[in-house]
């Protein structure tokens, strides 16, 4: 199921005053079963999750195992998928890419965190959308430069339509649902870890700081990839890399 630059443009015009529900309802009929969702299972993740699961209670939620997760993270994970049966598979990076880690995996986030994250997840999660014709993810307007000028729905050059339901939503919105719903938090103070996700590369914030400082602080980096085009298959492939397992 492809959608034509036409139906794009108008779907993108409708969703600037719809629900996160309404877009949700809309992208499951359109693209069920060739659809998945991506999550980092952070607090800020918990809505989608929630209204993902009352409407499709089987949908594929994509988490990155990278290895570098806090605990926190990963018992989050354990404990959202026990409360509410969610339906996650984890994604690892390939064999050959693990040897390669196995020589500069601790190191690497360091000395070349773009390469670090396009094998831990990047990689990983552009084999999973194989096959699929949209990808639902929580991105917000508010969390980043990039981000601000992002669309409901936005095929990349991978073929792979993104739908972003959260996109108009602000931080206040995200905390007055979980309120609202009564659910369940990150363990990590979110005062302090707004934006949480690999260890050697998340720092915790100052008053003041924006939500995702303490994401690479010190570097000039503020993305993973996976929203932006920076390791598309057209730019970079496996192939790139000679490495071999
Ligand atoms: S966030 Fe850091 S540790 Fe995680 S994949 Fe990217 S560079 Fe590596």
């Amino acid at each position: 199921m492809t959608l034509t630059p036409q139906e794009i443009e108008e779907k993108n015009i409708e969703f600037e005053s719809a629900t996160p529900q309404e877009i949700l309802r809309w992208t499951m009929d359109t693209f069920c079963p060739n659809l998945a969702m991506s999550s980092s299972f952070q607090t800020q993740s918990v809505p989608l999750l929630h209204m993902v699961n009352a409407i499709q209670p089987k949908m594929r939620i994509y988490f990155l195992d990278t290895g570098m997760h806090f605990w926190d993270t990963l018992f989050f994970r354990e404990h959202l998928e026990q409360i509410w049966g969610l339906n996650i598979v984890d994604l690892y990076p390939d064999e050959k890419w693990r040897t390669v880690l196995r020589y500069f995996g601790t190191e690497m986030p360091e000395t070349d965190p773009n390469l670090c994250c396009y094998i831990r997840k990047v990689q990983p999660m552009q084999k999973a959308m194989e096959g699929l014709d949209a990808w639902i993810t929580g991105i917000r307007r508010d969390q980043t430069e990039n981000r601000a000028h992002a669309k409901f729905l936005e095929y990349k050059r991978d073929g792979l339509l993104r739908v972003a339901p959260l996109l108009n939503w602000s931080a206040d919105d995200i905390w007055n649902y979980i309120a609202e719903h009564n659910l369940p938090t990150h363990p990590l103070p979110y005062t302090q870890y707004p934006s949480i996700g690999c260890k050697p590369c998340t720092r915790a914030i100052s008053p003041g700081e924006s939500e995702r400082a303490g994401r690479w602080k010190g570097k000039d980096k503020t993305e993973c990839g996976l929203h932006t085009e920076m390791f598309n298959k057209t730019q970079l492939s496996d192939e790139d890399f000679k490495f071999k397992s």
